[in-house]
């Protein structure tokens, strides 16, 4: 889908006039605020339960697993490089490349996860974060819709990737992901899944774009280029604050400071500066 279907698609679901429901807690969007407008027909709506941002018309679920696996193209993340440019990328680590995953090790590190770790990459992507995360020490397994990217991540990178929830098995130290929950049609579903197979004490870590009102008050032009055709979902610190419902958590956003993140008793919910452009999000069971 182009941005020109997208919009004949939003427009026309915006003259059906289907009802459109916060797609995390059900909340009418009639009960919603409206935060923001692109190209008249498409708004960001934020659920005044549960404090999710989302963009409306929304994708039915058959058009986002459509989209996922034939259309969603996003250069580097989805491209699959080929041998020479792969050889290439394990040769210097990843280094001084976007997806290079050492500041998540160094997040880890500062959450004092062992080395060892069973860590679950959800959403891999190519592997390439897998990959790394196997090298820095930790026992790592990839999920990933995808089947062709999941494949090539288990073909060419040689690491644990599966496309199937139920292979996933369970007793993760971490379950991360790195711009993945602002896609998925049902945070609920994943949060549901981290808790499953999670251990007790285990981290869920995410980093998405930053809905927060301290970064749209801080850079509302960054904030309004967050969200639409890709990203359906925009994560803040209040969403993230009500998704714990209880348990610890800590909400930040990048750049994010590493010590006060090592300070962190982890039984606490504490909310550290969330006016950066990237939203990082700890949840521990
Ligand atoms: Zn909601």
């Amino acid at each position: 889908m182009n941005k020109y279907q997208y919009l004949l698609s939003s427009f026309g679901k915006r003259l059906k006039g289907q009802p459109s429901y916060c797609p995390h807690c059900k909340q009418p969007e009639a009960q919603g605020r409206s935060v923001d407008t692109k190209y008249t027909v498409t708004r960001l709506i934020e659920c005044t339960n549960c404090h999710l941002l989302y963009r409306t018309p929304a994708d039915s679920v058959q058009e986002a697993h459509a989209f996922y696996q034939e259309e969603y193209e996003q250069g580097y993340t989805t491209g699959m490089p080929d041998d020479a440019t792969l050889k290439q990328l394990l040769s210097a680590g990843f280094s001084n490349t976007e997806r290079d995953y050492s500041r998540y090790v160094a997040l880890m590190d500062a959450l004092k996860v062992p080395r060892s770790a069973k860590v679950l990459d959800f959403g891999c992507s190519w592997g390439y974060g897998t990959y790394q995360f196997q090298q820095a020490g930790y026992a790592a397994t990839g999920f990933e819709i995808s089947q062709p990217r999941c494949k090539y991540a288990a073909d060419k990178l040689g690491v644990d990737a599966h496309h199937r929830y139920e292979d996933l098995g369970s007793g993760y130290q971490v379950f991360f992901s790195s711009h993945v929950l602002e896609h998925v049609d049902s945070i609920a579903d994943v949060w549901n899944l981290a808790r499953r197979v999670l251990a007790p004490g285990g981290f869920f870590i995410g980093y998405t774009p930053n809905g927060s009102e301290a970064y749209r008050q801080a850079n509302f032009r960054g904030f309004h280029l967050s969200w639409g055709l890709k990203h359906p979902n925009l994560l803040q610190d209040r969403f993230v604050e009500k998704l714990a419902d209880g348990l610890p958590a800590l909400v930040s956003s990048t750049p994010h400071a590493l010590d006060a993140i090592a300070g962190w008793d982890q039984k606490s919910t504490v909310r550290l500066d969330t006016s950066g452009w990237e939203l990082l999000l700890i949840i521990r069971k």
